[in-house]
């Protein structure tokens, strides 16, 4: 299930308020339409429905693949992430490891958020990448 809201934030150009679409988590399975716009960046863009301008939107975000089996959760700050990995804790030992079967990853910025699902969707690991990098 993806969680989606809108809110009114303010154009950072013209002052305006501006509709924006905010994302708690969006599952690309059954929102397909918002995947390309994860892999472009555009995702967390707003545009201004008056002067036009493009900003940026920065608020927590778990990207799910229920295909691929995927989920990387974008997080504003560590003490987020420490939440994240004690929730994801807690349901691994509530219901029996279900989430073994899972790519689980924990994100600091939107770029990472982007670099994961490319390397997932190249039919990459991850961890291999991190592993190969370090002895380049
Ligand atoms: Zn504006």
């Amino acid at each position: 299930m993806s969680r989606h809201r809108i809110v009114k934030v303010k154009c950072p150009k013209c002052g305006n308020k501006v509709s924006a679409s905010i994302w708690d988590s969006v599952n690309v399975d059954l929102d397909p339409d918002e995947k390309p716009k994860v892999l472009d960046g555009t995702f967390f863009q707003v545009t201004c429905q008056d002067c036009h301008f493009v900003s940026n939107l920065n608020y927590p975000c778990l990207y799910h693949d229920m295909v691929n089996r995927i989920m990387v959760q974008y997080v504003l700050n560590v003490d987020e992430a420490q939440e994240c990995m004690e929730m994801y804790d807690d349901i691994q030992r509530k219901f029996d490891n279900r989430l073994d079967v899972y790519r689980i990853r924990i994100v600091l910025s939107q770029r990472e958020l982007l670099e994961k699902v490319r390397i997932f969707d190249a039919g990459y690991d991850d961890v291999l990448l991190i592993v190969l990098a370090k002895h380049i």
